[in-house]
């Protein structure tokens, strides 16, 4: 079967790059090796799918402007980056996202910068990709793996799909060219939904140059059973990252902490260093302040003012206005100090020392949580390979790589999504 353009891989990118391709009047077929298209886009958000942000530009997806550790400088493709992400929004940025969404029936919600479908479903996401390339006449294989090889400027796909009849398996092999081909396969974030790293496969068989691929935005495990007593607390915290004693990245937001460390968004955010940090052997440590908002005066402040008044009171008591119960346990215990101590027995120099680890406790990072984890990774296709006018690959005309896929990874908050639109709706208008 001849067909224009080839997409292998009918996630995000790969059906925004399908609709694109057959807005423009280009026969399209979708090779999808999972049973249904979009499977991860139906876990975004929690099921509600963090479109994008209203605010997105090149500078949000740079590690050097929120980071000035050596490590983040390492990957010496940050002009690049900037560069191809700057020109690539420019085609493709936030109000086109808005249009083209309003054209396949969703319209957006906008939640203090971060945009979701109004429905507040990511179904509603996925089945308005899936129906409009239904209605352009894309065509879908799923359950289906590709084998590919390019011979005489033609792209040549070999199709396996897995069939049912009578309740019978069996497989179905086809032959399927085209003169153009998109990469969006994700790499291997989350591989349950189908992006199992055989996609960077491909793309090394196809020649092109893979950058180290780490999970990013994912939880972290810290110092051994420290967290476990605030397992399941959920607190504001300001964030800090060393990497080989170097500040490498701050945030504050809701901690979320685990039975083996730490995880939520400021978390996640911190990963995409962590994991690079961690990987290249370095130490990485994360000094969280629990009370953000308190100067170490006005805790202390906090204390002189209560001491006489609650000197009876437990510790995990005294300071239950400021902190979750389980989380003082957590921090207490770090310096051999038990929360059910009671005030008037606590030395002065033992509640400073506890407002001390309030302020900055710190916790060291031993890894990154795994592929599965993770809700993308770093790493793929070298940016500086592609165009990002059209993502065509600059020495390979006729292919086409989009979404997670290419080394381009961004915090939480819509960045990953918007990427996979962008690189999608260009690679699709231009192939
Ligand atoms: C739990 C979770 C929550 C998330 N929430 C958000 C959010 O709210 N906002 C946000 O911006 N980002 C979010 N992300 C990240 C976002 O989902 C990804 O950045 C985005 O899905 C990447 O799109 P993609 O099309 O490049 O890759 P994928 O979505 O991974 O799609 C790749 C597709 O290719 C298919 N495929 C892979 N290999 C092959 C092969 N060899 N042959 C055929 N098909 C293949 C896969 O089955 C899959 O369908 C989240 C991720 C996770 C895991």
């Amino acid at each position: 079967m001849k067909t224009d353009v080839i997409i292998i891989g009918g996630g995000a990118a790969g059906m925004t790059a399908a609709i694109f391709a057959a807005r423009e009047g280009r026969k399209v077929c979708v090779i999808e090796h999972r049973s249904e298209p979009g499977k991860k886009l139906l876990q975004t958000g929690n099921g509600k799918c963090n479109l994008t942000h209203e605010n997105v530009c090149a500078g949000d997806y740079l590690k050097p402007g929120r980071c000035s550790w050596r490590g983040a400088q390492a990957f010496g493709r940050e002009d690049v980056l900037s560069g191809v992400l700057g020109k690539a929004f420019q085609v493709f940025g936030y109000r086109e996202t808005i249009i083209f969404f309003e054209s396949i029936g969703i319209p957006v919600r906008n939640k203090g910068g971060y945009i979701y479908p109004y429905s507040g479903t990511a179904l509603s996401v996925r089945n308005a990709l899936w129906d409009e390339m239904k209605r352009l006449g894309v065509m879908i294989m799923t359950d289906t793996e590709p084998e590919i090889s390019f011979e005489k400027g033609m792209f040549k796909v070999l199709t396996v799909t897995k069939k049912k009849a009578d309740g019978k398996e069996y497989t179905e092999k086809k032959e399927i060219t085209g003169e153009k081909l998109i990469l969006a396969t994700g790499l291997k974030a989350a591989p349950g939904t189908g992006s199992d790293g055989s996609g960077i496969e491909i793309a090394k068989g196809l020649g092109l140059k893979i950058n180290r691929v780490l999970p990013a935005l994912v939880k972290l495990k810290c110092s051994d059973g420290l967290c476990k007593p605030a397992s399941g607390v959920r607190h504001i915290c300001r964030s800090t990252m060393y990497a080989d004693g170097e500040e490498a990245f701050k945030e504050t937001g809701e901690v979320q902490f685990t039975d083996d460390g730490i995880s939520g968004i400021p978390v996640f955010n911190m990963s995409r260093f962590a994991s690079a940090a961690l990987d290249d052997g370095g130490s990485v440590i994360a000094i969280l302040d629990l009370l953000p908002d308190f100067s170490s005066e006005e805790c202390y402040d906090f204390i002189d003012k209560n001491y006489e008044r609650m000197k009876d009171r437990k510790l995990i008591s005294f300071f239950g206005g400021l902190l979750p119960g389980k989380l003082l346990t957590a921090a207490a215990r770090s310096i051999s100090l038990s929360s059910e101590k009671k005030v008037s027995e606590t030395g002065a120099d033992q509640m400073k020392g506890l407002i001390g680890i309030c302020k900055g406790w710190k916790l060291e990072v031993l890894q990154a949580h795994g592929f599965e984890a993770a809700q993308v990774c770093s790493g793929g296709v070298d940016i500086s390979d592609i165009d990002p006018s059209t993502m065509e690959v600059k020495k390979f005309p006729g292919l086409y790589v989009a979404g997670e896929l290419a080394d381009v990874d961004g915090p939480c908050g819509g960045f990953n999504l918007q990427w996979a639109w962008t690189s999608g709706a260009i690679a699709g208008e231009n192939c």
